[in-house]
């Protein structure tokens, strides 16, 4: 079994955008394909993990998410570091898509996607780490026993100064890079 990291996409890999709709306004930190190589070569499996409640509220389709992960994908591998999987919760209950409305086990803090990923690339959870901008990322590895790093990037910062009982880091770090140093001085 295989060691993980967890990476959020919005605000964490990528910047934030709202609901990023278009691939014009997707964009890389200028270290996110250092960060993901790194981890590659500690020997981490990576995936992304997504909330995109976008696609419930109608904003945003399936086959433009999966477009934006291809993009992502290749802009990665250009750079020689490699994305294992990518996994993304349509699901929203208040949202407008009737097919997407409804509560779900995989939309963070839930911990479905980390499950799901854990199956499909024989991962051990409880020696991964989860890596986002927001305390529901922190949770959801919380919840299968995997490690938190929150980063200050995306709305990182605000998510730092209101701490959600229960949802302790292991660690608070300025970008993924610093993340993606920490964990693998813990390795
Ligand atoms: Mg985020
Ligand atoms: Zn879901």
């Amino acid at each position: 079994m295989k060691r993980a990291v967890f990476l959020d996409r919005d605000g964490t890999l990528i910047e934030e955008a709202g609901y990023l709709d278009r691939l014009e306004r997707l964009a890389f930190f200028p270290y996110s394909v250092d960060a993901v190589r790194a981890l590659n070569r500690g020997g981490f499996a990576v995936v992304v993990i997504t909330n995109q409640a976008g696609i419930a509220r109608g904003i945003v389709s399936e086959a433009f998410v999966s477009e934006a992960h291809r993009y992502i994908a290749t802009r990665i591998e250009a750079g020689g570091a490699r994305i294992d999987g990518f996994y993304y919760c349509p699901h929203y209950r208040e949202g407008t898509v009737a097919e997407y409305v409804r509560a779900c086990d995989c939309r963070k803090p839930e911990p479905g996607m980390l499950r799901r990923a854990a199956t499909d690339l024989d991962l051990d959870l409880a020696r991964s780490f989860v890596v986002g901008d927001r305390w529901h990322d922190i949770a959801a590895g919380r919840a299968v026993g995997a490690r938190g790093v929150l980063v200050r990037t995306g709305i990182g910062r605000t998510e730092e100064g209101a701490p959600h009982p229960g949802s302790a880091a292991d660690a608070v770090a300025d970008t993924l890079i610093d993340a993606a140093a920490w964990i693998l001085q813990q390795a």
